[in-house]
């Protein structure tokens, strides 16, 4: 069966009830999720209401919690030493709001060494992991795969492995495939079944726990991470299509992070409805802004 969803938002008012609500209105059967805003640090306490709500609301409506994925806060840097206190107890934290949360996947972008040079910066990411991790981690962390703008670390498959290596209880974790990152990164996503055989060699494939599909804004090796709706990029449908249903992965979750379309300023709607149809249909809707619109009463 497919797994897909796209990334929902988790607010104050209704937490994980209101995201189960959101997904189901997309048609996904998964969804990943920020536990507050992924720019601060800032979380409120987790109301059990909201969750035993949205486990029953999962149980009627066929949602497999196995399924969800939080994503960590994009302001942690595991690769900065500086931080490495207040990074050791931010991702403490969130592995245990996941545990109250009953979420068993986190995907975490590995860092930007930020001049220090790579092996500086992955040495302090296995650190940050060793000490955060122990036997009794119930949470997988899904590395990311990144684009590598900047001095981001994880752009390709020996950074992950060095990490996965050097850490002691590497079975806690996993990797996260982006699409788009994996473009920019310059790895032809036409060619996905050759990474995927380089991937099973030099990690083992059953590491995959988490899968961003994403079309890419721009071309082949760009490293600038800009994700597209998909079909409407660089990588294409099809290609997109070969990756979603691609038999090695069958089970893994398969999560869109695609931009939300904008029509003026005050109506911007998520495209999620439709391209997980689309996707469902295995035909592109070329028409894709245009229902978004119609669906929400737009002229257009
Ligand atoms: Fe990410
Ligand atoms: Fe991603
Ligand atoms: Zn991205």
């Amino acid at each position: 069966m497919l797994i897909i969803g796209s990334h929902v938002s988790f607010k104050s008012d209704d937490q994980l009830v209101g995201s189960v609500k959101e997904a189901l209105s997309y048609g996904s059967n998964t969804f990943m999720f920020y536990t507050g805003a992924p720019q601060n640090a800032m979380r409120k306490p987790i109301n059990g209401k909201y969750t035993m709500d949205a486990y029953n609301l999962m149980y009627k409506s066929g949602i497999d919690p196995v399924n969800l994925i939080v994503h960590a806060p994009y302001i942690i840097n595991l690769a900065n030493r500086d931080n490495f206190s207040f990074n050791v107890s931010f991702l403490t934290e969130e592995i245990e709001r996941c545990e109250e949360l009953g979420i068993l996947k986190m995907v975490l972008h590995p860092g930007s060494h930020i001049k220090r040079g790579v092996e500086e910066g992955l040495n302090a990411i296995v650190d940050t992991l060793n000490a955060v991790l122990n036997k009794d981690t119930s949470v997988f962390i899904c590395l990311e795969t990144m684009a590598g703008k900047g001095s981001e670390l994880g752009a390709n498959i020996d950074e992950l492995k060095y990490i996965i290596d050097n850490v002691k209880f590497n079975e806690k974790l996993m990797v996260c495939l982006d699409t788009c990152h994996l473009n920019d990164s310059g790895i032809d996503i036409s060619k996905f079944d050759d990474y995927l055989l380089e991937f099973d060699k030099k990690i083992g494939i059953n590491k995959i726990g988490c899968v961003h599909v994403n079309d890419s804004k721009n071309e082949l090796g760009s490293h600038k991470d800009r994700h597209e709706n998909i079909g409407y990029g660089t990588i294409g449908f099809d290609n997109l299509l070969n990756v979603i249903y691609n038999k090695k992965l069958e089970g893994v979750p398969k999560i869109l992070e695609t931009p939300w379309i904008k029509y003026s300023d005050k109506e911007t709607y998520a495209p999620y409805k439709f391209e997980i149809e689309m996707i469902r249909n295995k035909v592109f809707n070329e028409n894709l802004k245009e229902d978004l619109a119609k669906s929400h009463e737009l002229d257009f």
